[in-house]
């Protein structure tokens, strides 16, 4: 038999699990270990909540979950419950699904500033994530988001609904009470690169041209000359065709703008005890593509900024990290003997949430050619006993079944679930 235990329930961590219950069928017991009471990771808390299509992909992962040699074990803090040490005692493998949760840092002047948020914050707090659902961000004055990512247009999109548009979603109650009281008739998309820099992929950026109060506004001055499109990769082209499209402006105006401002890098934010202005810098890029101030500033009002610019997976102690790039030192997945990165802990937050399946299964490759039939480890017997001396409350999938009856049961007309936001009501819901 051999024991495997991955860590975080995310898409990485259950495309792991299937992967190795695809390599080892009846011959493997996987034990996903979570620091939250309930599944799924990036799934409840980071897909935005009017993309339901794509958090439908859970009931793939429940389908796994419920099988007999797979196992969620949540409501488990590694390095406060249990340590990697002692789970390389227990386990044939440990792998380290756990994510890119922290974000990169905003190397600004300013950025500690109240009503600076981390995108980690923002989209954790109309998610519904225990973590932050206490973070009351100012809605009352022009919005900057900084990034030309996917979750920057995920921010974007949020802020600029109706509630209207939010029927079908699952954005938690306090988030769309807050953002229906909201004032925010500009919201500003801060590029430090161009059009054809952007990292938004087209289907995302599509939307933005369908909002009910807010249009999305384009200089045509900073679209690069029409036939150069064409050295752009496909799915590029389409994305650059929207803003074209959003240049020319056609139809009638809306109370609420969505100003892509390029070649615009925020160099400080500015404010009496909170943010009243950012203060950017124009650009210019160089042979290689990359950003350079050409020293022209200006500055934008906003009461709220969201640094959306990425994101970094937390240390862990005693695994290797490698700073520069925020990820586990790692030769293709292999972090130590016995300890496995898959996911964005491996490769840095890049991708589809489809991309962690051939991570999972190439994880899986590498654990099936080093461990061979496994070693005579404790495996779950094992944790149990170590976690149940340690008076560790261990949440259970049935536990997770029990709490989403009661988060359904909650949830206003129109909406799959009203989500429980704390530890506390989580943990409660379990016994109904
Ligand atoms: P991302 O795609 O890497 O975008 C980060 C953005 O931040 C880039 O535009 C980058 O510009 C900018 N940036 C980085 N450092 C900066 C700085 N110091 N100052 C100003 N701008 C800075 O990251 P993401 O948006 O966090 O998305 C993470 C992953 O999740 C991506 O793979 C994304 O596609 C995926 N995702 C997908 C969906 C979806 O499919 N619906 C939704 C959300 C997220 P440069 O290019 O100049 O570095």
């Amino acid at each position: 038999m051999r024991h495997i235990a991955v860590i975080g329930s995310g898409p990485a961590g259950y495309y792991t699990a299937e992967a190795c219950q695809k390599a080892f069928g009846e011959n493997v017991r996987v034990d996903i270990i979570d620091r939250l009471p309930v599944p799924f990771g990036l799934i409840r808390t980071g897909v935005a909540p009017d993309h339901q299509s794509i958090k439908g992909v859970s009931r793939r992962y429940e389908a796994v979950a419920l099988t007999d040699n797979v196992r969620f074990v949540g409501n488990v803090t590694i390095g406060q419950d249990v340590s990697i040490d002692e789970l390389r005692g227990l386990y044939d493998a440990v792998v380290l699904a756990t994510g890119a949760p922290h974000d990169r840092k905003l190397d600004i002047p300013g950025a500690a500033l109240p009503g600076v948020v981390g995108s980690a914050a923002f989209v954790g707090w109309y998610n519904g994530h225990p973590d932050y659902a206490d973070l009351a961000p100012p809605l009352h004055a022009p919005a900057v988001v900084i990034g030309n990512g996917n979750v920057a247009l995920d921010v974007a999109r949020i802020l600029a609904k109706t509630r209207e548009e939010f029927a079908g979603s699952d954005i938690v109650g306090h988030a769309l009470t807050a953002l229906q009281g909201a004032h925010i008739d500009t919201i500003t998309l801060l590029g430090r690169r161009g059009p054809h820099q952007i990292a938004m992929t087209p289907k995302e950026l599509g939307e933005l041209g369908e909002l009910e109060r807010a249009r999305p506004i384009v200089d045509p001055a900073d679209l690069p000359p029409l036939d150069t499109d064409s050295l752009l990769d496909p799915g590029q082209r389409k994305s650059v065709t929207h803003l074209r499209n959003f240049a020319l402006a056609n139809g009638a105006d809306k109370p609420v703008h969505i100003v892509f401002d390029f070649f615009a890098m925020p160099v400080a934010v500015e404010g009496e005890g909170k943010v009243e202005r950012v203060v950017v810098e124009r650009t210019a890029l160089d042979g290689e593509g990359h950003a350079n101030g050409t020293g022209e500033r200006y500055e934008i009002p906003a009461s709220l900024v969201v640094s959306c610019i990425g994101y970094r997976t937390p240390p862990i102690e005693g695994v290797p990290y490698d700073d520069r790039s925020g990820r586990f030192a790692n030769e293709e997945g292999r972090v130590l003997p016995g300890l496995y990165a898959v996911g964005w802990a491996r490769r840095g937050p890049t991708g589809t949430i489809g991309t962690n399946r051939p991570d999972g299964f190439a994880i899986a490759d590498k654990i099936a050619a080093d461990i061979g039939e496994g070693s005579g480890k404790q495996g779950r017997a094992g944790l149990d006993a170590l976690l149940a001396g340690r008076g560790v409350e261990v949440v259970t999938f049935r536990d997770w079944q029990k709490i989403e009856a009661a988060e359904k049961a909650a949830a206003r007309e129109g909406s799959p679930r009203e989500k429980f936001t704390s530890i506390d009501a989580l943990l409660a819901a379990r016994n109904p």
